[in-house]
C-alpha cells in the first residue's frame, strides 16, 4: 500500500532549484534510502514533506490525503514522525525520562489532553528502550551516554509517537562506519517488525546498500534513479554523480 506519493515537487530558493520536479512514492513496511551528493535537496524534500517548508509547486499525499499546507503538528498527528536530536536541556534526563517525554507528547497529540499518568509508567517506555538495545541504560543520563547510543535513544523516542512514516535525516551523521551499520539494521528490523514506512539519507554508500530496499538518488535537485539496490549500484549515470569526474 502506498503511504506517501510525491509528485513534481520543487522547492527554490532564490535562483537554486533545491528541488526539481520529483516524483516517487513510498510504500507501508519500506526500508527507503534517499541518497545523493552534499546539496542534492535531500533535507529540503524531508522539510517539504514534514510541513516546515512550502513546495513552489507539486504534490505531497500521505495516506491518500493533500498535506501540502498543513501546519507540521498536524502532518505529524497523521503519522508522520521524524528524528530529533536530544536537546541540552534534555541531556540531564534520564534515558527513561527522555522517552517517557516521548510518550506524553503523544498522548497529548491523540487526546488533545495532557494526560501524563498513565504514560509515565515505567514499562510501556522501557519496552521502546528494549527495542532499541537500550533498557540497561534507562536510568543512566542521556548525557552520560557515548553517541551512538544516545541516537538509539532518539530512535526510541521518536517510536513513541508510533509513526507511520518516520523521516531520518542523516541519523548516523557523526558516528564510526561499524555503529552506522548497527543503528540502521536496527532501523531495518524495525521497519520489518513494525510494518512502519522509514525515508532515510545515509552518506555510506556500503550501509545503504546493505539494508535498503530501494534507493532513490538525487544530484542537485533533481531525481536521476529510482530502483531496487542491485539496480542503482550498477547505474552508470549514479556511478557518475558518486565516482565521476
Ligand atoms: P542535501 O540535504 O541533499 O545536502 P539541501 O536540501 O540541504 O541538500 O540543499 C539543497 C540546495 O538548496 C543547496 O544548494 C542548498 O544550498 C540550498 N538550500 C537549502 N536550504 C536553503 C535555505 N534555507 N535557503 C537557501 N538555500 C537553501
Ligand atoms: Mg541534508
Amino acid at each position: 500500500m502506498t503511504t506517501l506519493k510525491i509528485r513534481h515537487l520543487t522547492k527554490l530558493f532564490g535562483g537554486v532549484r533545491a528541488v526539481d520536479d520529483v516524483s516517487f512514492s513510498v510504500r507501508s513496511g519500506e526500508f527507503l534510502a534517499l541518497i545523493g551528493p552534499n546539496g542534492a535537496g535531500k533535507s529540503t524534500c524531508f522539510n517539504m514533506i514534514n510541513g516546515q517548508l512550502a513546495p513552489n509547486a507539486g504534490d505531497i499525499r500521505f495516506s491518500g490525503r493533500s498535506i501540502v499546507g498543513l501546519p507540521p503538528r498536524a502532518i505529524f498527528r497523521m503519522g508522520v514522525g521524524r528524528t530529533f536530536q536530544i536537546a541540552a536541556t534534555f541531556a540531564s534526563m534520564t534515558v527513561l525520562e527522555n522517552v517517557q517525554m516521548g510518550l506524553i507528547s503523544h498522548a497529548a497529540q491523540l487526546f488533545g489532553l495532557w494526560r501524563p499518568a498513565r504514560v509515565l509508567h515505567r514499562e510501556p517506555a522501557i519496552e521502546l528502550l528494549r527495542q532499541v538495545g537500550m533498557a540497561d541504560a534507562a536510568d543512566r543520563a542521556c548525557r552520560e551516554l557515548a553517541y551512538g547510543d544516545v541516537k538509539r535513544v532518539e530512535l526510541a523516542i521518536a517510536l513513541a509517537n508510533a509513526p507511520r512514516l518516520l523521516l531520518m535525516d542523516e541519523p548516523t551523521a557523526g558516528m564510526a562506519p561499524r555503529e552506522r551499520n548497527d543503528l540502521i539494521a536496527l532501523v531495518k528490523q524495525l521497519v520489518v517488525e513494525r510494518n512502519m514506512a522509514v525515508l532515510f539519507t545515509e552518506h555510506s554508500m556500503d550501509v545503504v546498500f546493505a539494508h535498503a530496499d530501494r534507493v532513490i538518488v538525487l544530484a542537485r535537485g533533481k531525481l536521476i534513479a529510482d530502483g531496487a539496490v542491485a539496480a542503482i549500484r550498477d547505474d552508470p549515470q549514479v556511478q557518475e554523480v558518486y565516482f565521476g569526474t
